[in-house]
């Protein structure tokens, strides 16, 4: 049977080993562990559907649970955009909803056995000494003089500390491991620092703060999870995770890394991500062109197609990049099912149906989806004067061009054959401003009775009944396939998109989008997949252009081969 949210991978291969050897009661628990330090992007995306979806799998839990040891950067407005967005997703953690900083004070007491075992002591070095001692990849660090301070003598300080005795930096508590461990990391990694600020949770209830080593590998042992999963940059963490825990003697959970996800085109760093927000180079985490979860939400992403994705990449130990268009296309698959067909004029070019009388005016029938007939029928009026897209004409068409040009026939989707008589121009600027054609009403939906052929079917609207709308257009944030590469002496903001954005702001759409609501998505007829934007009002329909019909870079690199 396929499984729903992930394909078989190197991570159920280890669980199922334990399972087979009972490891853990047989049981599967994980967990989620968000910082609130900013909005989930889609690379959360893929460990939330591999965390969840594995304990849904394995009929095991997932808990959600905010790691927030970092009272600078954190704040409830993360929670609840982390809270609504994991939800979006179609993910639920029952009553599992877990909070770091509501252990801080199980936390301090293991820092208290740490150092009565002799394994963790206060350090008054500097921030700018300790780098120093740490040593380098190739070299030894070197000990800290207060290394070998008595237990009692650490115990005093450490309490201290959290007292608000010391000033911000002045001392931190550190494991004491090995400073000559071929693996930085171990060498005495800082296990607690002093802020004095206040958390966003916890208030000014302490001034002393746990490290994301000490606190991650703890909060998984408290919760009992199982298999804490991890990216790949936490490889070189797990044996201090693994010592805290051995150090303790409680329930150690096995940390397991994956590679993190990479999009072309796209960045998925909350840092940078806050930048690009911040310093307006978007209108705000939830624009259409950022790569969060609330952004995919408002481009008209659905929580299946992200998950649909999440499984269709896979999860491995490799560090890769995965193309933009693979999510697109896993959009396209399910709106394509899904999203009634209607027609939109994005760049209209006035026609004028000569004989086609004045006062008359007809409903024509239009099938909503030709891939799911059940969704039905709806009535495109058509008049004398409609619209049609720019594009679709042109005066002088070169050899390939089968659209409408002077003297030629084509066919207006379900309406009629129209033939163009004559281009009218503006006198001063010389741009053709509207066409007179004439119709063959023998053609009334569907072919001409003596057989003649048209090369082109257009997509139109009925002037005097279609709704003015604004459509955005969106492309690429970066024009870099990977967004970091830079050179020298600039940084990633050199790769924004100039043209990220474009705003048309006299489109017209068929007037059955009437009630559209925010968040409803259509196909229009030959131009994409378009949603009803928040900014939609009863006074103007706003939409995004949530992707194009087909694959249009794939198509390029196709032809260029
Ligand atoms: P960022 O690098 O964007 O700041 P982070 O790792 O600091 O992300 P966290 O809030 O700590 O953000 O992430 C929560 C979980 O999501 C972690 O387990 C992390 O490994 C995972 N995660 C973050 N980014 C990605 C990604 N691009 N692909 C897969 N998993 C990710
Ligand atoms: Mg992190």
């Amino acid at each position: 049977m396929e499984k729903k949210y992930t394909s078989s991978n190197f991570i159920e291969e280890i669980i199922d080993k334990d399972l087979k050897n009972n490891k853990n009661e047989g049981c599967v628990h994980t967990r989620f562990p968000p910082e609130p330090n900013g909005y989930l992007h889609i690379g959360h995306a893929k460990s939330i559907c591999l965390n969840f979806g594995l304990a849904t799998e394995y009929k095991g839990l997932c808990n959600m649970r905010f790691d927030d040891t970092n009272p600078e950067t954190e704040e409830m407005e993360y929670v609840n955009s982390i809270i609504r967005d994991v939800k979006w997703l179609g993910f639920d953690w029952g009553d599992r909803l877990f909070y770091a900083s509501d252990y801080f004070q199980q936390l301090y007491e293991y820092a208290v056995q740490l150092i009565e075992k002799g394994k963790a002591y206060v350090c008054d070095l500097s921030a700018e000494e300790i780098r120093k001692y740490r040593g380098t990849l190739t070299e030894p660090g070197e000990e800290s003089p207060y290394r070998n301070r008595s237990p009692e003598e650490n115990l005093d300080l450490f309490k201290c500390m959290r007292a608000g005795e010391f000033e911000d930096g002045s001392r931190v508590l550190r494991a004491k491991i090995d400073m000559a461990s071929a693996n930085l990391t171990m060498r005495d990694p800082t296990l607690y620092r002093i802020r004095k600020v206040s958390h966003y949770r916890a208030g000014n209830k302490w001034c002393i703060y746990p490290m994301y080593d000490f606190t991650h590998c703890l909060s998984d042992s408290i919760e009992g999870i199982t298999h804490s999963i991890c990216t790949l940059e936490f490889e070189n963490n797990r044996p201090l995770y693994d010592w805290i825990l051995n150090q303790l003697g409680i329930h150690h959970p096995q940390q397991i890394e994956f590679a993190r996800l990479n999009i072309s085109y796209t960045l998925l760093s909350k840092r940078k991500l806050l930048e690009v927000v911040e310093e307006g180079h978007v209108k705000g985490w939830d624009d259409p062109r950022m790569p969060t979860i609330t952004g995919l939400r408002r481009r008209g992403f659905t929580p299946a197609s992200i998950r649909n994705f999440c499984r269709r990449i896979g999860v491995t130990k490799f560090n890769s990049i995965v193309e933009a268009t693979v999510l697109e296309n896993c959009l396209r698959e399910e709106l394509n099912k899904k999203a009634s067909r209607v027609m939109a004029v994005l760049r209209p070019l006035k026609v004028v149906i000569v004989n086609y009388p004045e006062e008359r005016k007809e409903e024509l029938g239009a099938t909503n989806n030709p891939e799911d007939l059940s969704m039905g029928e709806r009535k495109v009026p058509f008049s004398r004067v409609l619209y049609i897209e720019r594009d679709d004409f042109c005066e002088n068409p070169p050899k390939k061009f089968f659209r409408l040009a002077p003297g030629r026939e084509v066919r207006l989707r379900y309406a009629y054959f129209i033939k163009c008589l004559d281009v009218i121009k503006d006198k001063e600027t010389g741009k053709i401003i509207e066409l007179r054609c004439t119709y063959d009403p023998a053609t009334r939906g569907g072919d001409a009775p003596d057989g003649r052929k048209v090369k082109a079917t257009l997509h139109w609207v009925s002037a005097k009944d279609a709704l003015e709308a604004e459509v955005r257009l969106y492309d690429y944030l970066f024009t870099k396939r990977d967004p970091n590469e830079v050179e020298e002496g600039t940084d990633y903001k050199s790769n924004l998109n100039p043209k990220s954005l474009e705003v048309l702001k006299s489109c017209y759409v068929e007037p059955s989008l009437k009630n559209a609501s925010p968040g409803s998505s259509y196909q229009f007829e030959r131009l994409g997949y378009f949603c009803v934007d928040k900014d939609s009002s009863k006074e103007k329909l706003v939409f995004n252009r949530t992707v194009s019909l087909r694959d249009t870079w794939a198509k390029i690199s196709k032809k260029k081969k």
